[in-house]
């Protein structure tokens, strides 16, 4: 329709009145179709004036009518490019454009009008989820903001963009780098207790998680031997990780305290409540490692939380640091002596690493 078309009001009828009832009628705007533009019909054509914000005279002329061909436009109903010359126009291209925005891509206006600004937060978005930069908003596109909606509900920036960035790399474990990180180590052999110490709890579990990923195909890096003599501070096993472009770092510790009948696992990921800082893939490996381990091990559930501690915040993956139990208590020392249970609890970590990897269903 063009400018040249005429206006459509009350009482008129014919084949555009049908096509403009129609397009009510798909965006929920009547209930049923019509041929005619009655009372009811005119209502709603007012309604969806008043709701576009543009003049409300219950005739459809040609902005009208352009507006509701924009209206009937879902993301996902086609394909959205910038195409000079010929901007496409719609409600999906409003959609994209708020999507875009709360993931922190500077889309400019949301003005349902895919512009140059449109396309370069796009590419963005492409970029940091390791999808074909091409500015055009097809099929991955619109399956990595479905899942955004899915998982992420009224997140910040940061948490969307870890979760973009973590969705190419659900393709399974096997494809993976991951770096363990057995604590302390040399002639640092960490907390005593109940003749264990941390450095043998930690590098023992850790070979075990290496022999078990190997076992899939997973590149596994330990950052450091388990009879080292060296002493290697956190900085240098953040370095260590970020130079191997790792997927993920576990780093494995277990704890002591003077009272004995402290007892429990519990996982870390970077976070600070009071500054807002959090890395979301972080706190949802720490999730899946430390319900495994609980629920496998039978270890009291002493839960995950948030800390700034140097590995957990000179990463630049998703990081977590297990505390697999108190050397100091006697229980968690007689499970910890035992090399069933030390592997029970690697087998715990390796399952929380693969689902961590699984491809999704859908
Ligand atoms: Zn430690």
């Amino acid at each position: 329709m063009t400018d040249k078309k005429p206006l459509f009001r009350k009482g008129d009828q014919g084949p555009a009145v049908v096509e403009i009832c129609d397009r009510l009628l798909r965006i929920g705007a009547i209930k049923k179709a019509s041929n005619v533009i009655d009372e009811t019909v005119e209502a709603a054509i007012k309604e969806f004036q008043q709701s576009r914000g543009i003049t409300v005279d219950g005739i459809v002329g040609p902005e009208t009518f352009r507006r509701l061909e924009e209206a009937r436009w879902s993301l996902g109903d086609r394909i959205l490019s910038h195409t000079p010359g010929h901007l496409i126009h719609g409600d999906d291209v409003s959609v994209l454009q708020r999507k875009l925005s709360d993931f922190g891509f500077d889309a400019g206006r949301i003005d349902g009008i895919f512009g140059k600004d449109t396309e370069n937060a796009l590419k963005e978005l492409q970029k940091s989820t390791g999808i074909p930069v091409d500015g055009v908003c097809g099929p991955t596109v619109f399956k990595a903001i479905e899942r955004l909606n899915r998982v992420v509900v009224g997140g910040t920036p940061e948490q969307y963009r870890e979760e973009l960035h973590h969705l190419p790399r659900k393709t399974g474990v096997s494809d993976k780098v991951i770096v363990i990180d057995p604590g302390h180590g040399g002639e640092d052999q960490g907390l005593l207790g109940h003749a264990l110490t941390e450095s043998f709890v930690a590098a023992d579990i850790s070979q075990k998680v290496e022999g078990k990923l190997a076992a899939l195909g997973t590149t596994v890096l330990l950052t450091r031997l388990a009879k080292t003599t060296q002493i290697i501070d956190e900085q240098q096993r953040a370095v260590f990780a970020n130079n191997s472009f790792a997927d993920l770092v576990v780093s494995i510790h277990a704890d002591a305290i003077k009272s004995a009948t402290g007892n429990g696992c519990a996982s870390y990921y970077f976070g600070n409540e009071a500054l807002g800082q959090k890395s979301s893939m972080g706190q949802r490996f720490a999730n899946l490692v430390q319900s495994e381990i609980v629920h496998t091990v039978g270890l009291k559930d002493c839960r995950t939380h948030a800390k700034t501690w140097d590995l957990l915040r000179m990463t630049r993956m998703p990081a977590v640091r297990i505390e697999v139990g108190y050397l100091s208590n006697q229980h968690d020392a007689v499970q910890l002596a035992n090399a069933n249970v030390r592997d029970l609890i690697a087998t715990s970590i390796a399952e929380a690493i693969i689902s961590f990897f699984e491809p999704e269903k859908n």
